[in-house]
């Protein structure tokens, strides 16, 4: 493979600063509780405001929205919840008799509390609402809070309305490592969340992280600053391949975008076309920084290598704009969302095709997909043994005990073998 264009930073560049940053504030509020997060919603926010959005809020907020947003909202919600629901028919409970008299199981529990954080620092991210909110609602799990940074006097009003359509229980006007700390703790509502959901920046994903690492709660991914990789033939359009690229680094200075070709002329026109298709955007300082520190070319000499380079990226979106989509999708190993052929844009999962938005970030593709109904459920297993089992089952089980050394364990098998068959010799 050879680098057309390189990156001069990686998702690891600022990490060691941000997660200093984030354990201090999560020190700081597990000190001094609820105070901590006021100060700190005041300092980074401007925030002096109450954090539970009342009915009364809220209704005022959705009434300046035009009845198109609202639609345009709703229409998502029922793209998401479609998906959303079809996931969560598709995981069974289920029982077998494995031996006769054997009864082993699998039931599917609901969590009961779910924190969903809606970034809000530079974008008001309706859609990412209904991508969490409605989809823990599909899963059954019956309490959800839902937060969001306050912009000025509020959190935005499609935020509040996707939150609302999507069954959020409490709104938080909050935003940061402390909307983190606050959800995960119970602070101001009193039900700390089970799981810690939803994408947000370099600090509010270390500090979902460092939570999950704790103990305290379980999180969905690492969803950080948003990546977006595209591999093309030569069949792709170079404008719609530059395009595409801004358009996914728009969402901040720290966003890499990548193309992979095996095509040296597509490369080659992509990095011609890149700074005109940013000098045209409304704000080009942020996709310009973005892909001078962070975008990437590489040329690959056939399609396997492609795919080696993308496995190893692993990167949360991956558009494949070629020839044989079939083949892409069958040979690619990692990747957070795939975006199959020039009419699947990422905006339109980002916004409204119904898979969830919510994407591992940072390589977590290597081990894990994005958020989905089976992050909110808990999979429980369950037995019961009948007495003649236990003449097979507790035997075996009472001699593994003792390959292990557990002579407690051993001697709660062999009861039950001497007192359901007094008359055997169990030596
Ligand atoms: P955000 O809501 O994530 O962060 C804003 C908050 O950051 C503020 O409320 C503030 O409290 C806190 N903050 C700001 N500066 C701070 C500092 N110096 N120290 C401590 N806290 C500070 O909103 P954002 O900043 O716009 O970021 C949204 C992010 O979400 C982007 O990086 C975007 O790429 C990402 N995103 C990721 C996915 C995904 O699935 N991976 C999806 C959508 C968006």
């Amino acid at each position: 493979m050879e680098f057309i264009k390189k990156a001069q930073k990686t998702a690891e560049s600022n990490s060691e600063k941000t997660r200093d940053i984030v354990k201090n504030i999560l020190q700081d509020i597990d000190a001094r509780g609820e105070d901590a997060v006021r100060e700190l919603a005041k300092k980074f926010d401007g925030w002096e405001g109450d954090f539970i959005l009342s009915d009364e809020k809220k209704e005022r907020l959705i009434s300046t929205l035009s009845q198109r947003e609202k639609d345009d909202i709703r229409f998502a919600h029922e793209q998401v919840s479609t998906f959303a629901r079809a996931q969560r028919e598709s995981l069974k409970e289920f029982e077998i008799e494995s031996t006769p008299g054997v009864r082993l199981g699998q039931r599917i529990v609901p969590m009961d509390v779910a924190g969903c954080y809606v970034p809000g620092g530079r974008f008001a991210h309706a859609c990412s609402a209904v991508m969490s909110v409605a989809t823990a609602k599909a899963a059954g799990v019956p309490f959800v809070i839902a937060c969001s940074p306050p912009r000025g006097e509020s959190i935005a009003p499609a935020v509040a309305y996707a939150m609302d359509i999507s069954g959020a229980d409490i709104i938080l006007e909050m935003g940061g490592v402390q909307a983190i700390a606050t959800m995960a703790n119970g602070l101001f509502t009193n039900r700390p969340a089970n799981i810690l959901v939803g994408p947000g920046n370099g600090f509010v994903a270390e500090a979902k992280a460092m939570l999950a690492g704790s103990g305290k709660c379980g999180i969905d991914v690492f969803a950080g600053p948003t990546e977006s990789a595209i591999i093309a033939d030569k069949t792709a359009d170079p404008v719609t391949l530059a395009i595409d690229l801004v358009s996914q680094a728009e969402h901040g200075y720290d966003s890499p975008v990548w193309l992979y070709t095996d095509s040296r002329k597509i490369a080659e026109q992509v990095l011609e076309l890149m700074p005109k298709i940013i000098a045209q955007h409304p704000d080009p300082e942020v996709s310009g920084s973005s892909w001078r520190d962070y975008g990437e070319i590489i040329l690959c000499k056939d399609r396997e290598e492609l795919c080696k380079v993308n496995d190893e990226y692993a990167a949360e979106h991956v558009q494949v704009i070629a020839e044989d989509l079939d083949w892409w999708l069958a040979n690619l190993g990692s990747y957070g969302s795939l975006f199959l052929g020039e009419g699947s844009t990422v905006a339109h999962g980002d916004k409204c095709s119904g898979t969830n938005h919510i994407l591992p970030t940072k390589k977590a593709a290597h081990f894990s997909g994005g958020l989905n109904v089976h992050k909110f459920l808990k999979i429980f297993t369950y037995q019961e043994l009948s007495k003649e089992a236990n003449k097979t089952f507790g035997a075996i089980a009472s001699r593994l005990c003792r390959v292990e050394g557990m002579e407690g364990h051993a001697r709660a098998c062999d009861w039950r073998l001497e007192k359901y068959f007094p008359n055997e010799d169990w030596d």
